[in-house]
């Protein structure tokens, strides 16, 4: 078994999930019921994404990275136009200055 990503958004979590899965990748999350009961994050509790087979990790990081791109970040999040903060897409209003999400 090996740690292929830690992150705290465990929606992005799954979404790579999937890809390795359709990848036929055997793969899991952990910690992800903690990340769901818990805002706060510990290092050693951060939802992971783990293979099951270590040699996999190359080709696993390989997926990964195509489906990094700047596109799936932007739909992620957005900015702000009176502010400029960054807000998780989630938010309909501005973290910061309550604005509303741009259509
Ligand atoms: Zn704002």
């Amino acid at each position: 078994m090996r740690d292929l990503i830690t992150s705290m958004d465990s929606t992005r979590l799954g979404f790579f999930k999937s890809i390795l899965d359709e990848a036929g990748i055997p793969c899991f999350i952990r910690n992800e019921t903690t990340a769901q009961l818990t805002n706060i994050f510990i290092g050693p509790l951060q939802p992971t994404l783990c293979l099951l087979n270590d040699s996999d990790y190359d080709e696993a990081s390989a997926l990964l990275r195509e489906h990094q791109s700047p596109q799936f970040t932007s739909s992620e999040e957005w900015l702000c136009p009176a502010c400029k903060e960054s807000n998780p897409a989630s938010f309909e209003l501005c973290w910061k200055c309550q604005a509303p999400k741009p259509e």
